[in-house]
């Protein structure tokens, strides 16, 4: 064990952590395996899962149907190229699929490996859209501030968390960032994000990009009639919407995709994670027919975007089981009561509990801030570290869970896997209170 720890040191670079912390006091948990909601680390501690690992585990650890479906696929053709019009069963079932379980009029899907590349993708797809048809002016991409799209080239400058920008030094050009719905109402939103319109020229304007629910932002659930006032005022420019539902696809936020929600379908839709629940990379974009038909069209030559994994047979034969599962059982279904219950959950607990502020949920996606008072919503200062300590409380009673910090605030973000029983559902709100509890005596 130790010498892992070591290892880790010596050799592994993580992705989105300290490794500083990493170096001084080495990885926090080896994980060793996972069944259902829990993982369990290599000293048999078992912990649930909340975050679904990456927002991603929808099915849960250990399906051996999707480990079957791979094996299966891997013997069969594990790979083949997608490139130059070359073709595959696993890929044209599973775009058949997508298009069938996406909203209306979406039914055409560019494959890729995760959700940056899926960003990426559709803003050079959207990009292009306009230059084939004689726009080429229309490059800008507008979204919203505290929203993640990932770190790739594109989608590190589509990102609103200036936090994520430092190492690639400055942002790409054409980027503009709107204010969040998010503690400012429709009304404001709308009103700033016509003005950043006006202000940049409607005609240099490719899309706007959102999360439908904002998720590493710290889980910000718009008002519900903001997206379809967003929806009418792109259409009022001939903007495009791209929506990226990379967390809120697959069922996350009680419905099959988070657009869903509130009836608005877009002109583009990213997604990633939820679509294998991470058994295996895979992610895409899917474009309306509107768009298809132009490229259909207009598109000259070859089109000079691809990755060497996009369409991976073995990658597709795992989401076909994956999605099949979700549908077999009900899945979506189970997300939105169980997201009902997570959030009864939480305004007990607020009741009960003195530095406990806004909760909420969307389907099992949910957020707990916490503010030292939660009348007039004052936040602690960062350096108290409020949340993360909570993490670390949390960590101690078995629940991996991640916390969100940004602009000094404390949110408790949650994922779970789709699967949650009510009984996981009372232990997982019981273990948060006493966590929240033991933090608010230190706070004293
Ligand atoms: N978009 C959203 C909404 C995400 O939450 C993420 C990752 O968390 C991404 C894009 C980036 O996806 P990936 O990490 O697979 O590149």
């Amino acid at each position: 064990m130790e010498n892992l720890i070591d290892l880790d040191k010596m050799h592994f670079i993580h992705p989105t952590s300290s490794i500083k912390q990493q170096q001084e006091e080495g990885s926090k948990i080896i994980f060793e395996k996972g069944d259902g909601i829990y993982l369990t680390d290599k000293n048999e501690n078992v912990y649930i899962d909340a975050m679904s690992s990456l927002w991603n585990v929808n099915i849960g650890h250990g399906r051996k149907k999707l480990a079957e479906a791979a094996a299966e696929q891997m013997e069969k053709l594990a790979f083949s190229s997608a490139f130059s019009t070359f073709s595959h069963e696993p890929a044209i079932k599973l775009a058949k699929k997508i298009a069938t379980i996406t909203p209306t009029g979406l039914n055409a899907v560019f494959f890729t490996s995760g959700g940056s590349e899926s960003n990426d993708s559709a803003v050079k797809l959207v990009r292009h859209y306009w230059k084939i048809q004689g726009q080429p002016n229309r490059r800008k991409i507008i979204s919203l501030k505290r929203g993640y799209h990932g770190v790739a080239a594109a989608s590190t400058s589509v990102t609103g968390i200036p936090e994520f920008w430092g190492m690639a030094g400055h942002l790409m050009t054409d980027f503009v960032h709107a204010d969040t719905p998010y503690g400012k109402g429709t009304e404001k939103a709308i009103t700033s994000l016509r003005h950043v319109i006006e202000e940049e020229g409607p005609e240099t304007i490719a899309a706007f990009m959102a999360e439908p629910v904002q998720g590493a932002g710290g889980v910000l659930i718009p008002p519900d009639d903001y997206f379809k006032e967003v929806r009418e005022l792109c259409n009022e420019y001939g903007i495009l919407l791209v929506a990226d539902e990379v967390i809120t696809g697959f069922g996350r936020t009680g419905r099959m995709f988070g657009m869903e929600n509130w009836g608005v379908i877009p002109d583009m839709m990213t997604f990633a994670k939820g679509v294998t629940s991470g058994y295996i990379p895979l992610g895409g974009v899917v474009v309306s027919d509107a768009i298809h038909d132009v490229l259909k069209e207009k598109s000259e030559g070859t089109l000079f975007h691809g990755f060497t994994y996009s369409g991976h047979p073995t990658a597709a034969a795992v989401a076909l089981k994956n999605i099949e599962i979700i549908e077999q059982e009900k899945l979506v279904e189970n997300s939105r009561k169980m997201g009902e219950q997570l959030v009864k959950g939480f305004q007990k607990m607020k009741q009960q509990l003195d530095i406990v502020g806004d909760v909420r949920t969307i389907g099992l996606l949910g957020a707990v801030e916490l503010v030292q008072d939660p009348k007039t919503n004052k936040r602690f200062s960062s350096d108290m570290k409020v949340a993360p300590k909570v993490i670390d409380a949390l960590h101690e009673r078995g629940v991996i869970c991640r916390a969100v910090t940004y602009e000094s605030t404390d949110i408790i973000c949650f994922a779970p896997p789709l699967i949650m029983e009510q009984s996981q559902i009372d232990t997982l709100v019981d273990k948060l209170h006493d966590a929240i509890l033991f933090v608010q005596k230190q706070l004293g």
